[in-house]
């Protein structure tokens, strides 16, 4: 029997499992979210990568880092590439997934604050371990419209974030078009498209619940 380490690699829903390669993060991809920050949506996608160590399996718990005193929950649609590519047409790019997932990317708003106020890199802000819990991942032909799917966040109960893909500035054709184009794209390497309004502080204790409609859901707690 193959045995799976599951912090290194995606599982699908069907059993599949691919390891995880670069996560790029789109930031202000929905032009409510970017208000709330007091920002406007970007006339270029505003890129930011997290390692692989900050992959976090469903169902499984992290710490807040000590460095922070407030983290934020930031749900987003998750598209894990399933080949390698550069220089992808958008009438081609989705050829290149292999399936789609819900996720966090996990902030520390602060330190964020502090980066952007001196002009340095977000890496600490968003990349440190465990930042980037994804969901099971629903092979590519069982989704019909990837830029219409809705998703919702729950912290113990409460409904925090809602939102569905149609909302997002640019469509998945469009950022694995420009991620390609500048940095290339692999197989095993995920894009975070963004997230929709109502980030906030998560707290030790709390039970976070994502879903991508009915196709998948993510648990996280916070230690
Ligand atoms: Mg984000």
């Amino acid at each position: 029997m193959e045995i799976i380490d599951t912090s290194r690699n995606y599982i699908f829903t069907d059993g599949s499992h691919i390891p995880v390669g670069t996560m790029y993060c789109i930031g202000r991809n929905y032009a409510a979210h970017a208000r709330e920050m007091g920002a406007e949506v970007p006339s270029a996608p505003l890129v930011f990568l997290k390692p692989p160590a900050a992959y976090l399996p469903d169902g499984h718990s992290i710490r807040i880092p000590s460095i922070s005193q407030n983290m934020h929950h930031e749900l987003e649609m998750v598209v894990v590439i399933g080949k390698d590519g550069a220089d992808i047409p958008v009438v081609n790019a989705l050829d290149y997934v292999a399936g789609y997932a819900v996720g966090i990317d996990f902030t520390l708003r602060d330190i964020q604050a502090i980066a952007k106020q001196k002009g340095e890199p977000w890496a600490v802000a968003k990349g440190f371990v465990g930042s980037a819990p994804i969901s099971k991942v629903v092979p590519a032909h069982e989704v019909s419209n990837s830029n219409d799917i809705s998703l919702q966040l729950i912290v113990n109960q409460q409904v925090r974030q809602i939102g569905t893909t149609s909302m997002m500035e640019r469509t998945v054709e469009e950022l694995i078009a420009y991620l390609s184009s500048i940095f290339s794209l692999r197989r095993g390497d995920c894009i975070f498209t963004g997230t929709p309004k109502g980030v906030s502080q998560v707290k030790s204790g709390d039970c976070i619940t994502c879903t991508l409609e009915d196709f998948t859901t993510l648990s996280v707690t916070i230690q």
